[in-house]
């Protein structure tokens, strides 16, 4: 048995252990312990807590997936529920779809009891609007929830100096903003030997609603198999579904790769992305008989996960191993 979730997965790691020491489902054991991160508004970037969207709204991405049938359930863009990645374990266990976003989401979350909650807390909606006053002339603030043109300032959620220039970027950049990307991911393998993974986000802070990131789209911001292995990403979501990063390690597990060589191939590929958004990205993967390999690309600083096998008294905190590309 293992599990292994990234630092923003610290509420929620010691749940998860101790259920897959007692014998607990693969998938069981990562809701469980990602409703604790999804709970704790001390994580800015999972659940309640979340850094809002351009227009101060917090939207909420997850994803489960199943190694063992392949199954998946995941939820896009999805305001006022307290726990995503309940409403994504209801679909893949109650509908015959992988993926719900927005009004319908949310409308099947109501349908299936899921809780609600108002996931901007006054911490949040109070870096939103200096975020908003510091970036946006009053002259777009007063129609910015309806008719202001969003995409010039989308830049600021991001680097703007990675992207492809454009004269129409008039917006500064403002680098002391809050660290606003992040996710929590959770691999695991079960007393059955089963693999599975969670995923749940806010996403990127200050991005274009209805922007969804790797986190929902199985195959980019996680993938398990119970066969060969795992592998899920944090940070820049367009990287992973440019590159179908989790899904190409799974794959390349299964064509013979170790796990080091399968993840250095899905960094080959990051490598080999040319345009669009390139920015960091953390690679978290497990193999089948529970190897682990966590690298942080293009990090500007130490990046740590949390990792626990069957035996262990508690789950250790590990600094994950840095490439640049
Ligand atoms: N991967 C997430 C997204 O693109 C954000 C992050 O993990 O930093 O929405």
């Amino acid at each position: 048995m293992i599990i292994v979730t990234n630092d923003e997965g610290r509420p929620g790691v010691g749940r998860t252990a101790a259920l897959l020491a007692k014998g607990a489902s693969r998938l069981d054991a990562i809701e469980a312990g990602i409703r604790l991160v999804e709970a704790d508004p001390a994580i800015r970037t999972v659940g309640r807590g979340g850094l809002a969207n351009m227009v101060g709204r917090v939207q909420l991405d997850a994803m489960i997936m199943d190694g063992d049938t392949l199954e998946s359930g995941a939820v896009g863009a999805i305001e006022g529920f307290a726990h995503a990645i309940t409403i994504a374990r209801a679909v893949k266990d109650r509908l015959p779809h992988e993926l719900l976003v927005g009004a319908g989401a949310e409308r099947f979350a109501r349908e299936v009891g899921a809780e609600l909650a108002d996931n901007l807390t006054d911490a949040s909606a109070e870096i939103w609007q200096d975020w908003l006053e510091a970036t946006v002339p009053i002259a777009d603030r007063a129609r910015w929830q309806d008719s202001a043109a969003l995409a010039p300032y989308v830049r600021n959620a991001i680097k703007a100096d990675l992207l492809p220039s454009d004269d129409d970027i008039t917006a500064p950049v403002d680098d002391d903003r809050p660290q606003g990307a992040d996710t929590t991911v959770f691999l695991a393998i079960d007393h059955t030997g089963a693999l599975g993974c969670g995923v749940s986000t806010s996403g990127w802070a200050w991005k274009y609603p209805g922007r969804l990131g790797d986190s929902p789209i199985v195959g980019a911001g996680a993938y398990a198999d119970s066969r060969y292995g795992a592998a899920a990403c944090t940070g820049t979501g367009e990287m992973a579904i440019r590159a179908g990063t989790s899904r190409s390690i799974v794959l390349y597990l299964k064509m013979g790769l170790a796990l080091n060589e399968a993840v250095d191939a899905a960094i080959d590929d990051l490598r080999g992305l040319k345009g669009g958004l390139i920015d960091r990205i953390t690679i978290h993967a497990i193999d089948a008989a529970g190897a682990s390999r966590v690298v942080a690309v293009n990090a500007q600083q130490d990046r740590q996960f949390w990792q626990w096998r069957d035996g262990e008294a508690k789950p250790q905190r590990i600094q994950a191993e840095r490439v640049d590309l």
